[in-house]
């Protein structure tokens, strides 16, 4: 038995293995799965180029867990090491001997997914373990090796009678870290780090049923076979080709990422680049409707099959963060912080192409099926406007097949709809005025009234709207949004031909004063206009500026704080040429005419969804009070 110590460096490289490198306790088992799998994979080069000539077969990966001797067993059947390898590999730190094989065999090595590095890998076992073994038997013809280290710099390594080739790794799990022997614990380790990796990987075994023979009787039980119980897809769907996947094979892979999620994806987009940077994925758009914030069910970010991360911030542009799916790039740096991530090149690179692959995807679907793309276009269009507000390229593309549906249901894109309403809703200053709804059923009577002067209504009720309004603003030109039921409405020019008005100047002017005593003025401007008399006598509107500024700010960005702070503001508009106007005005006395006028404006709260409380109650009463 030989004993030695490790490279001096390493004394001060325990303790810190064991405090800090690692928050993350659990990732050992990855690491060493990792060490495990490009040690099987180096194998299947070298069988595969002919430099070693053994059977490759079907190796695997085993996980055991000895509760009772406390040990955790990470056995594998592939390259091995000689007693001189793990003098070399494993002794001396610094030395990497995964970039001395990328080193010899660079060329034919690059397409055999060998795994690049994880930090620390092998040393991540002290991060859990008090005792570490390895047994380990080369494919070369030489015996095998048993190392020994307790964590401190000392080691031992001697013979062994281990015949089969490669390496089994034994962890004497420490007081602190005696999860790691629960069959749950692993379990869930491995599905969250290990479920697609390239080599099987067994943990225990399972019962499986088999056919009963012909001849078995109706009460015979099923005979069935303990066969071992693999915990991973080798291949999963991001591997392969676009060609030879279905539809079906698509769905199927997005039930195997998210269990535990029901709802089929509206589509898939499938990457696939090698150059200037290698990254492999499929995302999913999920249906997403009104909601942004999904926290679960995230995209998976790994690495040669290697689960990384869920969280791709910084790696996928926000807006695609709501998206679902995998990408898988060995050229995203690992361990780094966010704000190293965005300045990287290659993930800037990495992170331009999959919105142009998005962009991309949508143009081709609108294209090819637009009725299909209209079906789907209230699932997906909060990534969209999300995505054209944040990313300029994008908006570029998108504002080609974003659409804006109107209140009919028709769906028109900007260009469309530029061309339909460019002669009939245009202001004074021969600005186009899109007129648009954000619910239905709150601004109904608006947008009746202004479907009945034949003006095309806008539905736009996606919670990021008011900031995707002012985006467009500013990047077109000569083009203005109004809601229907603000202010600015009036200002357009096709109006019905100037209605005269019933009441005089004087009669107006005394009105007015009387709509003023009553009408708070710190929360409506009083406005006297003829309109037809169909049209409602009380109408509230807001101004548009001061709803957009408020609105934005509770979505976040945007508008200043100032506003937030600003008492509410409304116009309240009077038709004077409705008959309810002309009987306030005739009215005599005083008592009267206050309580016709605020019965009406209470009315007029009513229909803007403005009266609430006390005074819900107060007006429900007198309304009672008043038919009985
Ligand atoms: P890295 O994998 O980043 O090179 P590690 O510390 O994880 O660093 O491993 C050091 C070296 O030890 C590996 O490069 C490899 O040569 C060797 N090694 C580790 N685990 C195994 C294994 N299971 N089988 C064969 N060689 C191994």
């Amino acid at each position: 038995m030989a004993t030695g110590s490790i490279n001096v460096s390493v004394e001060n490289i325990f303790p810190l293995i064991k405090k800090f490198l690692y928050s993350d306790h659990e990732i050992f088992l990855r690491e060493l799965i990792s060490n495990a799998t490009d040690a099987t994979l180096k194998l299947k080069h070298l069988t595969s180029i002919g430099e070693v000539k053994v059977e490759y077969g079907n190796p695997l990966i085993e996980i055991k867990v000895d509760k009772d001797k406390k040990q955790l067993h990470i056995i594998d059947q592939g390259i091995g090491m000689t007693a001189e390898e793990v003098e070399k590999y494993i002794n001396q730190v610094a030395f990497s001997g995964a970039e001395e094989f990328l080193e010899k065999y660079k060329d034919s090595a690059k397409d055999s997914g060998i795994i690049g590095h994880f930090g620390l890998g092998f040393y991540s076992a002290f991060m859990v373990a008090d005792k570490v073994e390895i047994i380990t038997k080369s494919y070369k013809d030489e015996p095998a090796a048993h190392w020994i280290c307790d964590g401190s710099p000392t080691y031992s390594i001697e013979e062994h009678d281990k015949t089969e080739r490669g390496t089994e790794i034994i962890l004497h799990i420490g007081e602190d870290d005696t999860e790691f022997l629960e069959d749950g614990r692993i379990s869930e380790l491995l599905v969250k780090y290990n479920k697609f990796m390239p080599v099987s990987i067994k943990f225990g075994t399972k019962t499986e049923t088999l056919p009963k023979p012909e001849d078995a009787k109706e009460e015979d039980p099923a005979p069935t076979q303990e066969v071992d119980n693999i915990i991973n897809n080798p291949n999963p769907a991001w591997t392969k080709q676009p060609a030879d996947l279905k539809d079906e094979d698509y769905k199927g892979f997005y039930r195997e990422l998210y269990p535990m999620q029901f709802e089929e994806p509206l589509f898939n987009i499938h990457l696939n680049v090698d150059y200037p940077f290698n990254l492999t994925g499929i995302l999913y758009f999920p249906k997403l409707g009104q909601d942004m914030n999904m926290q679960k069910d995230r995209i998976q970010l790994y690495q040669n099959q290697v689960f990384v991360t869920d969280n791709v911030e910084g790696i996928v542009p926000e807006f695609l963060t709501m998206l679902r799916g995998v990408i898988d790039s060995p050229d995203i740096p690992l361990n780094v912080s966010r704000s190293y991530l965005q300045a990287d090149g290659n993930v800037k690179k990495i992170s331009s192409y999959i919105t142009r692959k998005v962009a991309d995807k949508l143009s081709s679907m609108f294209k090819n099926n637009r009725e299909d793309f209209e079906q789907k276009w209230n699932d997906i269009k909060i990534v969209i406007e999300y995505g054209m507000l944040s990313e300029d390229k994008f908006f570029e593309k998108a504002d080609k097949f974003a659409l804006y549906p109107t209140v009919d249901g028709s769906f028109f894109t900007f260009e469309e709809l530029q061309e339909k309403i460019k002669d009939s809703q245009t202001d004074k200053d021969g600005k186009l005025v899109l007129l648009y709804a954000s619910n239905k059923d709150e601004q109904h009577s608006y947008i009746s009234a202004a479907k009945d002067k034949g003006y095309e209504v806008l539905l736009l009720d996606s919670p990021i709207v008011s900031h995707l309004i002012q985006k467009m603003e500013t990047s077109k030109e000569n083009i203005s949004f109004a809601r229907v039921d603000g202010d600015h409405i009036d200002n357009l020019i096709k109006k019905d031909e100037e209605t005269i008005s019933k009441l005089s100047d004087e009669e107006k002017e005394a009105l007015k004063t009387d709509l003023e005593k009553v009408v708070p003025k710190e929360t409506y401007t009083v406005q006297l206009e003829a309109m037809d008399s169909n049209a409602s006598p009380f109408m509230i509107t807001q101004p548009e500026f001061m709803r957009r500024m408020k609105e934005m700010q509770q979505t976040g960005g945007g508008g200043m704080n100032m506003f937030g702070n600003m008492p509410e503001m409304y116009n309240l508009i009077i038709n004077t040429n409705h008959e309810l106007i002309g009987q306030i005005a005739a009215t005599k006395t005083d008592k009267k005419k206050e309580r016709l006028i605020k019965q009406s404006l209470d009315l007029a709260r009513l229909s803007q969804n403005l009266l609430k409380g006390e005074e819900l109650t107060d007006f429900i009463k007198r309304s009672y009070d008043m038919i009985k």
